[in-house]
């Protein structure tokens, strides 16, 4: 097997693969209503990887040495049969665990299927479990009681622990932290509060906003003893806390204020096909075209190794100082190339 490394000796192991543009909410912090409005144009059905695409690629992936991948979006479980495709990934020599990142929605509708389908990992992104805070974070799209009784029909499913996403800023939804943490203190899912960070060029990010881990933890660790795990595996981004109580664990991950680029394992594939290497990137690389010109796999490891080769990302590390010369640094959306 081919290993990869990347100028900063940094192994490829994960991808995460944007199945879809498009998406349900409409999140201020990841895609503004007054910007993604029905006006805009998503991609056409024909520019999105097919399944057998996607499949050919992580089999690619597989072989320079990914062994974990997350679908996400836009809002997976907008892309019809994903079921199908999961079935398709958990058979690919290699490939050791598969997960999938959602808004909750559908998961009431679709969490039976997924199981089914072999998905064993599931993180479900919810900010609020007041109703009009949580309103007004997906855009006035979504409803919390929806996404609660999708976190059930997950749990009913066969999905033992959960990963709940809570994207903090200050002043909109800090007021909802210690809710969180009472709801799913003595449940086996995992609360992990997300920094809100400056992905893409359309949330109007402001470091005033972000609330700092060690903020959130301190909120917590003063009703709710706490005491820090070691991370289950090399590059793991959220740093684990438990209960000293027994009653769970949570997360925290904290790109703005410790940033974790130097173990950045990480590349991501758009829903157009386009590998990025950073989750605040400018320019992808193409590979749905040479993929759908029929060139040989050799002609893929070729770009894939000269791509992770060439790689010397670490934003979040370098964040204020592309800051003091660039304010409004271009880059990628998250929901095209996946959270
Ligand atoms: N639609 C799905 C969802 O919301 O879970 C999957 C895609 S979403 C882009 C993936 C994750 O990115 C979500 O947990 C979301 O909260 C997070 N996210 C989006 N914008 C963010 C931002 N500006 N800062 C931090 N996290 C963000
Ligand atoms: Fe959609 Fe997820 Fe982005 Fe919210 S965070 S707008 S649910 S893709
Ligand atoms: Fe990885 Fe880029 Fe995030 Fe650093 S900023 S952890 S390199 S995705």
């Amino acid at each position: 097997m081919l290993l990869l490394q990347d100028k900063l000796n940094r192994p490829l192991h994960d991808l995460r693969i944007s199945v879809i543009d498009r998406c349900n909410f409409r999140c201020p912090y990841c895609m503004p209503e007054e910007k993604y409005s029905k006006h805009y144009t998503f991609l056409k059905e024909k520019e999105w990887l097919s399944f057998d695409e996607i499949i050919h690629l992580v089999q690619l992936f597989a072989k320079v040495g990914v062994r974990k991948i997350r679908l996400t979006g836009g809002e997976p479980l907008l892309r019809p049969n994903l079921d199908d495709l999961i079935s398709d990934l958990v058979k690919i020599p290699g490939i050791e665990d598969i997960a999938l990142t959602t808004n909750g929605a559908l998961l009431s509708a679709y969490a039976q299927a997924l199981k089914e389908a072999g998905l064993k990992r599931l993180a479900v992104s919810l900010d609020s479990l007041n109703p009009e805070i949580f309103k007004f974070l997906s855009g006035q799209k979504g409803n919390v009681n929806t996404v609660l009784d999708g976190i059930k029909a997950a749990e009913k499913a066969g999905f033992e622990s959960i990963k709940i996403n809570v994207v903090v800023q200050k002043g909109i939804n800090d007021q909802s932290i210690i809710d969180l943490v009472k709801y799913f203190r003595g449940t086996p899912h995992i609360l992990r509060f997300i920094e809100y960070m400056d992905v893409g060029n359309c949330n109007s990010w402001k470091l005033e906003s972000v609330v700092p881990s060690k903020d959130i933890l301190r909120m917590i660790n003063e009703q709710f003893p706490l005491i820090a795990v070691k991370a289950n595996y090399y590059g793991e981004v959220a740093k684990r806390y438990r209960f000293l109580d027994g009653k769970g664990e949570i997360g925290f991950i904290s790109s703005v204020t410790q940033s974790f680029c130097g173990d950045c394992t990480r590349a991501r594939i758009s829903t157009d096909g386009k590998i990025y290497t950073c989750l605040f990137g400018r320019e992808g690389q193409d590979l749905k075209t040479p993929l759908r010109e029929g060139v040989g796999d050799q002609t893929l490891f070729e770009i894939i190794k000269r791509v992770w080769q060439k790689r010397e990302d670490r934003y979040s590390e370098l964040r204020s100082q592309i800051h003091s010369t660039d304010s409004t640094p271009a880059k990628v959306e998250m929901f095209q190339i996946g959270g």
